[in-house]
């Protein structure tokens, strides 16, 4: 194939990007506009580079209507590193907080939580294979928590919270890293989000953090400078050398999504591709979607057929037709079609069709 040609990429991580994003970035690669370098090679303190970080700041408070008291922050490590941070900045010691328990990612924040501190498990679904979202009469949640952390999107099981669980007055934590900016959010229920950006947001390497700005109070001045929210918020994210290329590209990804109008926009669109695959799922019973119908994601579609032979055989030629990375986590099997936000519907559409012949084929 011409070395340009881009496949169908149903990558869980690190994900499609949107090609108007790539080809500007292709086209600034060797000099930023009026710069004369590229904006690898400038430095994180020079103007253009602050301009280009508080620009994609900018665009995010815009997007998600983010309150004036709340900090937005780029840091590193991935959401991996969160699931340290926030605990090590936000529970203090003698105190608990409260983790609900839906898959996977959420089961890595927790074992990562009680190294630093004590965590009460105030939901789970392990039992249920994680294929849904807890009940809120299913918490147990405490009111003096020093905070509730959830995953809003568990980006294996393929399952997604559609309503925000009612935490009282202890500040909520979410995991968004799978499906941030994939739909409106009310930022002020939260008190702080993070998510690793490679999903829907930009390339790997920049973790986006925004954190309401009283919370900061908590971070101790004991802490590892680098693991601290206050020391990155005081300096706006450039304590030391930010990934400055990963920022430029999330800054031109905010701004597409801007461009197609918005969260609201990008949700309807959301709902129409995930929308197009479920049908297709639930049209005969020769596919078993494997999330709980009132907790399905928008983001992974997970789907299993009768055999692992005709699972096998599914992945392979769909592979050979130009649809990459539909093979679900090795931890759950089956298939996973990741279709975030720079996920063109046409793939969707290549899908569905791929579905069809196949289920003609061998049903
Ligand atoms: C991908 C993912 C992570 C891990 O992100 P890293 O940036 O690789 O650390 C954590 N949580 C969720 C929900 C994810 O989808």
């Amino acid at each position: 194939m011409p070395t340009t040609t881009r496949i169908h990429n149903f990558s869980a991580g690190p994900a499609v990007l949107p090609v108007a994003v790539l080809e500007e970035a292709q086209r600034n690669l060797i000099s930023l506009p009026g710069v004369g370098m590229s904006v690898m090679e400038i430095s994180h303190r020079s103007s253009t580079f602050e301009d280009l970080l508080n620009g994609a700041i900018e665009d995010i408070r815009a997007l998600a209507n983010v309150p004036s008291n709340y900090r937005i922050l780029m840091l590193q490590g991935g959401a991996s590193l969160q699931f340290s941070m926030v605990p090590m900045n936000l529970l203090p010691a003698g105190a608990a907080a409260d983790y609900v328990d839906t898959g996977s990612w959420s089961d890595k924040a927790i074992k990562e939580a009680k190294k630093v501190g004590k965590v009460n498990l105030a939901g789970t679904t392990k039992a249920d294979s994680y294929a849904r979202i807890p009940a809120q009469s299913e918490l147990k949640l405490s009111p003096d928590a020093a905070y509730v952390h959830i995953t809003s999107n568990n980006t294996i099981e393929g399952t997604e919270w559609t309503a925000l669980p009612d935490v009282g007055g202890v500040p909520l934590v979410a995991d968004t890293s799978s499906d941030m900016f994939s739909r409106p959010i009310d930022v002020s229920r939260f008190g702080l989000i993070y998510a690793g950006a490679q999903k829907n947001l930009g390339p790997s390497g920049v973790t986006l953090v925004i954190i309401r700005e009283d919370l900061l109070a908590r971070s101790s001045d004991a802490l590892p400078t680098m693991l601290n929210y206050k020391v990155h918020a005081d300096n706006n994210s450039l304590y030391n050398t930010p990934n400055t290329f990963g920022i430029y590209i999330l800054g031109l990804t905010m701004k597409w999504v801007r461009g197609l109008g918005g969260l609201s926009a990008i949700a309807a669109l959301n709902q129409r591709k995930a929308g197009k695959i479920y049908a297709e799922i639930d049209r005969t019973g020769f596919y078993r979607g494997t999330a709980q119908k009132d907790s399905r994601s928008l983001m992974n579609v997970t789907f299993r057929l009768a055999t692992e032979d005709l699972e096998k055989a599914f992945v392979k030629e769909s592979t050979a037709a130009g649809l990459d990375g539909l093979k679900g986590h090795r931890a759950v099997g089956g298939m996973r079609a990741s279709i975030y936000n720079a996920f063109p519907e046409e793939g969707v559409d290549a899908l569905v069709e791929f579905m069809r012949e196949f289920e003609r084929k061998r049903g």
